[in-house]
Order: C-alpha cells, then sequence, then structure tokens
C-alpha cells in the first residue's frame, strides 16, 4: 500500500529524510515513533502528498508521487490524515464538517452523505454533537469528529499525526479508543504517530523509530518493546514509557 524506495527529502539545504526505506502493507497498523524533529511528520506528510521528496520512490496505493504526472487528488481520495490541532472548519457543525468532502470531491448523493455521517457521529460516540459547531466541542470531541470526518471518505489508508498531544489527559483515552476501533474493524492501512506507548503495544503491529531523519529500527511490536536493538530507540523507550 505504501512504499519508500531510498527516499531523500531536504528542506533547502536541510537533509529532513535521508535514505527511507520502507513499505506498509494494506491493513496494516504502524506506528512511527522518535525524539522531537526527527522527521515523524516530514514522512507521514510526504504520504499524501502534503511534503514533496526529492530522490528516490514513493508508491501509494500504486501511485509513484515522485512522478510529475500523478495525480494527487486521486492519492488524496484514498488517504485521509489526521492532525494534532484537528483542523475543522470552524464555521460549520460536526455534521456538515463530516459531509463536506464527500458531497464535493466524490458527489455522494445528499440522502445517503447524511447517512453515512450519522453512522460516523454515532461510531465516534458523538450523535447528539451533530449539530454543534466546533467551538462547542472539547478539544477530545473536535478530534473524534476530525476522525469521523475522514472515515467519512472511506480511505484505503489514513494518516495520524501526533492525535493526542494537544488533548487534555482526561480526554485522550477516547480518542485513542476511537482509533483502536478503527484499527481492529477494518482493513484499513493505518500510520500512527505518537508518543502513547500503551495504544502502540496495544494495537499496532509493527513500530518504527527514527531519528536524525532516518530509520533506525523497523520491527514487530513485540521485539521492539521486548527488546530493542538501537541504543537510542531504548533511551527514547525509557523517556517516554
Ligand atoms: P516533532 O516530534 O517535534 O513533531 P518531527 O519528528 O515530526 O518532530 P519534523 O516536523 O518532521 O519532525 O521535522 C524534521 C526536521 O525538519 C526538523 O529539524 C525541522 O526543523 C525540519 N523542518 C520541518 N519542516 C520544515 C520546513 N518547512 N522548513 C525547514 N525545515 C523544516
Ligand atoms: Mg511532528
Amino acid at each position: 500500500m505504501i512504499e519508500f524506495k531510498n527516499v531523500q527529502k531536504y528542506y533547502g539545504d536541510f537533509h529532513a529524510l535521508h535514505d527511507v526505506n520502507l513499505k506498509i502493507d494494506q491493513g496494516e497498523t504502524v506506528v512511527l515513533i522518535g525524539p522531537s524533529g526527527s522527521g515523524k511528520s516530514t514522512l507521514i506528510r510526504t504520504v499524501n502528498g502534503l511534503e514533496e521528496i526529492e530522490d528516490g520512490q514513493l508508491l501509494v496505493d500504486g501511485f509513484d508521487l515522485h512522478d510529475p504526472k500523478t495525480d494527487m487528488n486521486k492519492i488524496r481520495k484514498n488517504v485521509g490524515m489526521v492532525f494534532q490541532h484537528f483542523n475543522l472548519y470552524n464555521n460549520k457543525t460536526a455534521l456538515e464538517n463530516i459531509m463536506l468532502a464527500p458531497r464535493l470531491v466524490l458527489g455522494r448523493e445528499e440522502g445517503e452523505n447524511k447517512r453515512i455521517a450519522m453512522e460516523l457521529l454515532e461510531k465516534v460516540g458523538l450523535a447528539d454533537k451533530a449539530n454543534n459547531m466546533p467551538s462547542a466541542l472539547s478539544g477530545g470531541q473536535k478530534q473524534r469528529i476530525a476522525i469521523a470526518r475522514s472515515l467519512a471518505m472511506k480511505p484505503k489508508a489514513l494518516l495520524f499525526d501526533e492525535p493526542t498531544s494537544a488533548l487534555d489527559p482526561e480526554m485522550i483515552g477516547d480518542v485513542l479508543d476511537v482509533m483502536r476501533d478503527i484499527a481492529k474493524d477494518s482493513s484499513m492501512t493505518l500510520l500512527v504517530v505518537t508518543h502513547e506507548m500503551g495504544f502502540a503495544k496495544a494495537v499496532a503491529d509493527r513500530v518504527i523509530f527514527m531519528a536524525d531523519g532516518r530509520i533506525l529500527e523497523d520491527n514487530s511490536t513485540a521485539a521492539f518493546f521486548d527488546n530493542p536493538t538501537e541504543p537510542r530507540a531504548k533511551k527514547f523507550l525509557s523517556q517516554v514509557e
């Protein structure tokens, strides 16, 4: 589903991704961890074309993202993204936030669109907040709406960039529960940047550790936590766990 081959990414002279090689299959849940500034956001943002790569090959859903002929809109239809700061449309209700992209991008019929949106509100536990504006939602509720909005496009892959790190501690569990459900009952590919090691242990098939723009470890979850081979991964774990 997602394959990086010798990918290089620069911001000006700064080498942000060094020779990244990574393959994620359809349906896998992969957690990406590493210190601040290690390139985690950069890596996941390349997957839906929010950041361009300078060299190598990046295949997503069969499309080559480094090929100028690739239609990025096709990628973004199938690869959703959930951000740290939700990025909801503040002038639209929760329900309208969920219905907008399927209407505009997929041309989903209005009755069907609403039915699916209401189902998703139910799924994230917020059916009673359908008509709330974002300003009348808590941080955790906003993030669950943002997740429902991504799911409404029925993407093949969903990218999460620290979805709980802007939330008050008591809100984090509800968001992680929704993510856990998605990982459990779907064939969707999930790539999640998070510092929630409990979530990683319980939900991830694999853990990837990055530092200085490089992937230093890519291992099954059990192997990673039982016996990280990379000294920097060990040190990182001792700091976050
Ligand atoms: P954090 O945990 O703090 O979110 P991260 O692992 O997500 O960090 P990135 O945001 O991917 O790290 O940044 C990786 C490196 O690239 C950092 O050194 C950062 O300063 C640099 N960088 C990121 N975005 C840009 C940009 N637009 N222009 C220049 N440098 C950038
Ligand atoms: Mg980041």
